[in-house]
């Protein structure tokens, strides 16, 4: 790849990963956790955008990665699949990671990782951060996901840290002790 179309990559990665970005601030305006997920094409197409999902429910499991990667295979053929990127603000977990290896997404470009994102919701109950690299998920993995992240992590991280300092007094841990 030229260099030049390796600068138009990585412009339009943050471009879309601000609007990822808008998101996470939506998922927030609805009374959500401030994340958000975006479904791009490689020609540069948003085909899903999603917000997260904790709301009404408190369903632990509705983080916007996975939602994505639900209501994708259900509704993409694999080569579109294959194709696409999914921005994420945040690292996606190793649930999120499962999801998007098993929906066949072949790209990721995320903000924060889930490393910084831990220093900001610690052991919070809504959101005991779960910090394993997506990179290891996908690693153990029998066919390739691309991974472009952290990216713009002092935004993403914005985005998180005066929602759960909002959330309570005592939720941030000390997340930097050894584990
Ligand atoms: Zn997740």
């Amino acid at each position: 790849m030229s260099d030049s179309s390796n600068s138009e990559t990585s412009r339009r990665d943050e471009e879309f990963l601000r609007r990822c970005f808008e998101v996470a601030r939506r998922s927030m305006a609805h009374g959500n956790h401030p994340f958000g997920a975006v479904l791009v094409d490689e020609c540069g197409k948003v085909l899903i955008e999603m917000e997260n999902g904790y709301m009404p429910a408190h369903d632990s499991t509705a983080h916007a990665e996975r939602l994505l990667a639900t209501q994708a295979c259900r509704t993409l053929d694999a080569e579109t699949l294959r194709n696409a990127t999914l921005y994420s603000s945040a690292e996606p977990c190793a649930m999120c990671a499962g999801a998007i290896y098993w929906a066949g997404i072949g790209r990721v470009v995320f903000g924060q990782t889930e490393k910084s994102l831990k220093t900001a919701t610690g052991n919070h109950p809504e959101n005991p951060t779960l910090e394993l690299p997506c990179r290891v998920v996908f690693a153990a993995g029998q066919r390739p996901v691309e991974v472009i992240g952290p990216l713009l992590e002092e935004e993403a991280a914005a985005l998180q840290d005066d929602f759960w300092r909002s959330r309570g007094e005592g939720s941030r841990q000390p997340a930097s002790l050894p584990t």
